[in-house]
């Protein structure tokens, strides 16, 4: 097959859909690998290293689009791109159709056949293709909750973990999941006294048992959340129900319980937010106050870590393009129902019914 990686166009967005030691074993395997000049370097990955790993370096993404049997990308192909797709081209990255009809007609109408990392199960129903990059976004929301704390950043002027004879910081976590557990773990490491809400019992036990002694769970119900936002000088926002809308736990007033200059990373603003104020914002405006409370709702936030969330994502799609490239899209799908669930559209039919109930088109 010929395998190619156009440059990510999106906003913000620093990640590259293959490594170098993919482009070896994809040539390895006697396949041809086209790579956009300059796709990596957003993840500190230059031309060369692909070069001497034996892919063939091309100018701009027409080429790659135009000779490519399977495009591997990150982001969702934006309208520029949508010219370029051709009928019976394989497109494998994150789409999330559901969330945007007018991406789901156009894809629909090239007749491309598109996989998406979103929808690909693992073998325990699990879902690989999100699970790293949650892991990035639970990781840093720390880092960030850190820096806007600061004062000039508008924060409470607040040390994560204070000093002898000065308490740590209270960072307060709505969800216990893969985004919050991540989080606990960086923040617990920064000495803060952390508290994780969950409404999954048994979550709940399994974090409690691999804790440090700094992480306190807590269930998460409407006088619980309540008391927690009067002490958190950090509020981190990471609950999911799938396939919904994030529920709301903080409401506009309730951000008066909160102290003047506390700090709210909502990381589930991408499926709506769990913060009634939560809008989305990007990496180059991350901010906004309201009721005297900093909001930071980067929707993208693995992002801003380009090359350490392209290790992790590649860690965990490459061995997925390698098998669509070795046997086929539909013998690899034959030999693993979790990927059959990933390819959302073949041939401009769709096959996701949750897309196609989503916007009333046929499936
Ligand atoms: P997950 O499914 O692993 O965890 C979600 C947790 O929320 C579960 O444990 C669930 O029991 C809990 N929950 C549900 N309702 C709750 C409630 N009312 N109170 C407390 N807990 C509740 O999901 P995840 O992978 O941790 O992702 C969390 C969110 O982060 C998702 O919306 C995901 O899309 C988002 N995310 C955003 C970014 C970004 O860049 N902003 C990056 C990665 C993930």
């Amino acid at each position: 097959m010929i395998v190619g990686v156009p440059t990510e166009i999106k906003p913000d967005e620093y990640r590259v859909a293959l490594l170098p030691v993919g482009a070896e074993e994809l040539t390895r395997h006697g396949h041809r690998v086209l790579i956009q000049t300059g796709a990596g370097i957003g993840s500190g990955i230059p031309d060369e290293l692909y070069a001497e790993n034996g892919a063939e370096i091309v100018a701009t993404a027409d080429e790659i689009f135009a000779q490519a049997d399977l495009v591997i990308k990150v982001k969702e192909p934006l309208p520029a791109e949508w010219p370029k797709l051709r009928a019976g081209q394989i497109l494998l990255t994150y789409f999330h159709f559901a969330a945007n009809e007018e991406l789901t007609r156009a894809v629909l109408s090239t007749g491309i056949t598109a996989v998406a990392y979103e929808t690909l199960r693992g073998a325990k129903g699990n879902l690989p293709c999100l699970t790293p990059m949650s892991e990035v976004a639970g990781r840093m929301s720390i880092q960030q909750g850190a820096k806007y704390l600061e004062r000039p950043q508008e924060g409470r002027g607040i040390l994560l973990g204070g000093v002898p004879g000065v308490p740590p910081a209270d960072i307060v976590i709505f969800g216990g999941g893969v985004v919050g557990k991540n989080a606990a773990q960086i923040a617990a490491g920064f000495q803060a006294d952390v508290s994780i809400l969950d409404i999954n019992v048994d979550r709940l036990r399994y974090l409690e048992d691999i804790m440090p002694a700094n992480v306190n769970t807590l269930f998460s119900d409407r006088h619980t959340v309540r008391e927690q936002l009067m002490k958190a000088d950090l509020l981190i926002g990471a609950v999911l129900i799938e396939g919904a809308r994030a529920p709301v736990l903080v409401k506009e007033e309730d951000l008066k319980l909160m102290k003047p200059g506390a700090v709210i990373i909502d990381v589930a603003v991408d499926q709506g937010g769990c913060v009634e104020t939560a809008r989305p914002t990007t990496h180059s405006d991350p901010t906004y106050i309201v009721n005297d409370v900093v909001h930071y709702c980067v929707a993208n936030m693995p992002g801003a870590v380009g090359r350490t969330s392209t290790y992790a994502l590649c860690n965990v799609t490459f061995p997925y393009a390698l098998r669509i490239a070795n046997h086929g899209l539909n013998a690899a799908c034959t030999a693993d129902p979790g990927l059959a669930h990933a390819v959302n559209m073949s041939a401009g039919k769709l096959t996701n019914r949750a897309v196609a109930e989503t916007f009333g088109l046929a499936y």
